[in-house]
């Protein structure tokens, strides 16, 4: 088969790890970087197919380090296929499946299954997790080392906490010898007590039960003091309060190997959308509140919790930004506030979403970029999320003057549980290039109100 060659023309290149943002044209062949020029002639090298990116930014393929596909075991509402075509639609190249699945992602067994079928099936890259205790019940730890050998890129056992506060120890301690990091969900169940959102305002108007914030703080600061104690990598997932950002200013000011992410909903929705508004806050609670697609763990914080995580993203305490994609099926949340399931839909608006706080000037462009792309492949330590000649060809295009509006029964994934659904966005990802072959092209009569060519 004849490799193929394309040239990605004309473009604003924004690559961090590299420094660089300028128009150029980006060079692909036998599915690796070959070269970003200097400039951009309109010239294209003979032998290359060429792909017009005028008036587009070219970035990195995003690399999300926190995805839940649902493969094995709840296939209604994820699987490989759709959850990988989903992320190829967000932009995407590389996913980190949770291992949260049935059977859980606690054996070699298991993970192996999951990296052949990703390999077959998968749109992209997936990149496994495995679990930090046996069946993630919080008791023994999984097998680390035969996990790590079965090329597992952390452990987590996300959806619960590692409540147990000498068997946290103990995998931060083994985790050293592998050098990968822990990731564990913050989260005291017992501070929770039965919340189903955040305290606050909303909840008391709303008369929902509401979790006090100090329930992710106070294990926050726990996992970073025990990070310290062991000398070990910890990786702290969806950071959404005040307080957990105080503790990892202080961890990181003392040398603890830590790195934070945060969400793309936790950066721009606050408890307000709970009333089912839009973030508008109603003179008369209506029928749209309890929005049970707003529901997610850790749950929607106020205004002051949510301007914080953007600013600490800005400057750099949250090393980067992961979506948590958690697709749930209808019957999931058609139901009371209460019963229904935790969860947002967010691969194929995560992009989007955050490119607002781009526009209101709250983020530069440049960090959007890196927290999506390089940030998150130096936590994975491997070669991705840069265009760096010989790297891998996982490319994404975005349209930044595109406007458009989500259409949850539209996504590739299997499940619509967007609290986004008839919202607004600006900035659009248009193609997404995985090892040198287009995984997404979005189609022309879907990008009528496209900013390219203004
Ligand atoms: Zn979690």
């Amino acid at each position: 088969m004849e490799a193929i060659k394309l040239a990605i023309t004309g473009g604003r290149v924004i690559d961090p790890a590299q420094g660089i943002d300028r128009v150029a044209d980006v060079l692909i062949s036998d599915g690796v970087i070959q070269e970003i020029t200097e400039g951009s002639s309109g010239d294209v090298p003979s032998g290359f197919e060429s792909l017009d990116a005028s008036g587009k930014i070219v970035s990195p393929g995003f690399v999300d380090l926190h995805t839940h596909l649902r493969d094995p075991g709840q296939e209604w509402k994820e699987t490989i296929v759709t959850g990988t075509r989903a992320a190829a639609y967000g932009g995407f190249t590389t996913v980190c499946a949770m291992p949260n699945t049935d059977p859980v992602q606690d054996s070699a067994a298991v993970v192996d299954d999951v990296v052949r079928r990703a390999g077959a099936d998968g749109a992209i890259r997936v990149l496994p997790i495995g679990a930090i205790s046996i069946g993630q019940k919080g008791k023994q730890l999984s097998p680390m080392g035969e996990l790590a050998d079965a090329g597992v890129i952390g452990f987590s056992d996300d959806g619960n906490p590692v409540t147990d506060d000498n068997l946290m120890r103990q995998a931060l301690a083994y985790s050293v010898d592998v050098d990968l990091p822990i990731i564990n969900h913050a989260e005291d169940k017992k501070l929770v007590a039965g919340g189903v959102m955040s305290a606050g305002a909303v909840a008391t108007r709303l008369g929902l039960p509401g979790a006090p914030v100090e329930a992710e703080t106070v294990m926050v600061a726990r996992d970073l003091h025990l990070a310290d104690l062991t000398g070990a990598r910890l990786h702290v997932p969806h950071i959404s309060t005040l307080g957990s950002l105080v503790a990892l200013r202080s961890a990181k000011e003392c040398g603890v190997d830590v790195t934070a992410e945060v969400t793309p909903h936790h950066l721009t929705l606050n408890d307000e959308w709970v009333y089912g508004l839009n973030g508008d806050v109603p003179a008369v609670v209506s029928v749209e509140a309890y929005d049970t697609n707003t529901k997610v763990n850790p749950p929607l914080r106020s205004r002051e919790h949510k301007e914080a995580v953007v600013e600490a993203l800005s400057e750099g305490l949250i090393d980067i930004i992961a979506t948590d994609h958690a697709p749930h099926a209808a019957t999931d949340k058609v139901c009371t506030y209460n019963e229904a399931a935790h969860g947002i839909n967010v691969l194929e608006t995560a992009f989007a979403s955050v490119f607002g706080l781009v526009e209101t000037g709250k983020i530069s462009i440049q960090r959007l970029i890196e927290s999506l792309t390089s940030g998150p492949a130096a936590i994975l330590r491997k070669d991705l999320g840069s265009l760096k000649k010989g790297f891998s060809a996982d490319v994404t295009i975005i349209d930044p003057g595109a406007t458009w509006i989500v259409e949850p029964e539209k996504f590739e994934s299997k499940s619509m549980n967007s609290p986004l659904g008839g919202v607004q966005l600006t900035g659009r990802v248009v193609t997404t290039i995985y090892q040198g072959e287009t995984v997404f092209e979005l189609p022309v009569e879907a990008s009528v109100g496209s900013g390219a060519g203004k």
